[in-house]
Formats: C-alpha cells, structure tokens, sequence
C-alpha cells in the first residue's frame, strides 16, 4: 500500500498519542454511547457555535475578547463528540488550550466533515480541527500545523464476517465517511463502485448493521467508540493506514499557522496535549 509508506514515515516523527500509560478512566467518553449513535440529523446544524470552554476548564477570560473559530464535524469520538449541547473531546479541548495560550475565545463550528476544508478557505472558519490527516491533496489547500497525534484506519466488521484483513475487501461494499481518508484511499484501492460514503461515521455503522455494507473503513479512535457502543461488531487486528492529525488553516493566514503552532509547542512541551489525549484515551 504505497500511501501507508508515506505516511508512516510521517508519524515517525510525530508527536504519537498510541503509547502512553496511566489514565483515568472515568473521563473517558461513556464508550462512544449515545454519542457515538448521534444520528445525522444532529450532527447536520451547521451553526452550534459550541464553546468548548468549560470542556478545557478554562475559566479565564481572553485578554481582547477575540473568538477563534474552529470548525469540526462533532460526531467523531473521542476527538469531537456532543455531551449534551456541548461539543467536548480531544479536539475541543487542544483547540481551547491553545486559543487561551492565544488570548483567545473559542467558538465551534459543527459542520458535515467536507465542508470544513471550504469553511477554512472562505474564511468562515479560522481552523479545522477535526482528527484531520494531514495528505498531499489537502496540503493543496490549506496549511497544516504540526502533528499533535497519529489516527490508524482500521475496518470494522461484523463479529461473524468472512473478511479478516484488508486482502478480503476486493469485491466487497465498504462503508466509509464521505471525503475522508477511508473514503479517499479505499476509493483509489478497491474502486468507488464498492465504496458507500456516509455524512457521519455513525451512519456508515448504522449502515453495516442494517447489511447495506459488509464492512466500515474508519479512523481507530472513533472505531473503538461505535464498536463498544454497538453490539455484534468488532474490528480487525490488521490496520489499513496509520497517519497523522493535525490543525488546518487557510493558505493565506501564516500569522495564524505560528501563533497555532507555538502554542502548540508550548502545551507539548509542558504535557497539556497528552493529559488531554489520556483523559480521553485509555491505554490498552
Ligand atoms: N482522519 C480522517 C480524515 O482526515 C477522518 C477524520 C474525520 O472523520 N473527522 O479524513
């Protein structure tokens, strides 16, 4: 799988999440759970403006008041999810560190996942932050900062499925996320006839249980979340593509790429980034 190359020798050198220790638990979200079952009609509001402030437990106020807009696509556990009527996870909570580290508000912007490319072009957003992998075709249209985790496709399946590895997909209907990474590389290797894109990767699971597809190609965070929260389903041992997350921003805006990325070199280097990720993610 040549992309799978490039993009490991990426996440060498990235900031990796996979292998940390000592977390608690019980922040973790409740398995996916009714969030992770968020349907598309929730997640379809383009305008939640969600401040993720009490998600970071940022009580200070910005020092001029400013809001940075984040646009995201909140159905995506345990980087971006709905606890209530508020947008938390990993994202939310790195976004709202770093806009402190701003003197910033945060705002979020919940929008289909292949709309937020074009809401950080347009202006509408400031950034996308949103478990987005970092590829060439996307580096065409926005600025990526540097890598803040590592995601890995993995294929869900159900628990009595034929398929074990990514060799048993020829021929078969893959569920995927429209315009993400699956779709993208599942597309290119098993041809778009056998792939089915959904708005929400919530959807491509309800489509895998109701047998419209044989299998769903999904990033292996929000994975572990619909597969507890979803009986009958499990997901291979063997990976599809490993690649690494970072924040999107418009070509046209540097100042913002090295405001973003130093305070992302700052909550590093003190361990914000990887208190966030462990308070979401247990180590297995
Ligand atoms: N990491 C995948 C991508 O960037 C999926 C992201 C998502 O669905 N939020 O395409």
């Amino acid at each position: 799988m040549k992309k799978a190359i490039a993009f490991m020798m990426a996440a060498a050198v990235c900031f990796s999440m996979a292998a940390c220790g000592n977390n608690s638990a019980e922040s973790k979200p409740a398995a996916g759970g009714a969030d992770a079952q968020v349907s598309a009609s929730e997640t379809e509001s383009t305008d939640t403006s969600a401040n993720a402030e009490e998600a970071a437990g940022g009580e200070e106020q910005p020092a001029d008041g400013k809001a940075l807009i984040m646009a995201t696509n909140a159905a995506f556990p345990p980087y971006e999810y709905y606890e209530g009527d508020e947008i938390v996870g990993i994202d939310a909570e790195i976004a709202e560190a770093i806009a402190k580290e701003l003197g910033m508000t945060l705002e979020i912007d919940d929008m289909e996942f292949s709309s937020i490319i074009t809401a950080i072009q347009t202006g509408k957003a400031d950034f996308g932050a949103a478990g987005m992998t970092v590829t060439p075709e996307r580096e065409e249209n926005v600025n990526f900062t540097d890598v803040y985790a590592t995601g890995v496709q993995v294929i869900v399946v159900p628990e009595d499925s034929e398929i074990a590895s990514p060799d048993n997909l020829e021929g078969k209907m893959i569920g995927v996320q429209e315009s993400t990474t699956g779709h993208i590389f599942c597309s290119e290797d098993y041809g778009e006839d056998h792939v089915q894109a959904y708005p929400t990767g919530a959807n491509a699971i309800e489509a895998l249980k109701t047998g419209k597809v044989d299998c769903v190609v999904i990033d292996n965070e929000p994975a572990k979340s619909f597969v507890e929260a979803n009986e009958g389903l499990k997901i291979l041992d063997t990976e599809y593509v490993t690649e690494d997350y970072a924040i999107a921003i418009a070509k046209d805006n540097e100042q913002l790429l090295k405001d973003i990325n130093e305070a992302m070199a700052k909550l590093k280097e003190d361990g914000t980034i990887q208190s966030i990720i462990d308070k979401y993610i247990t180590a297995e």
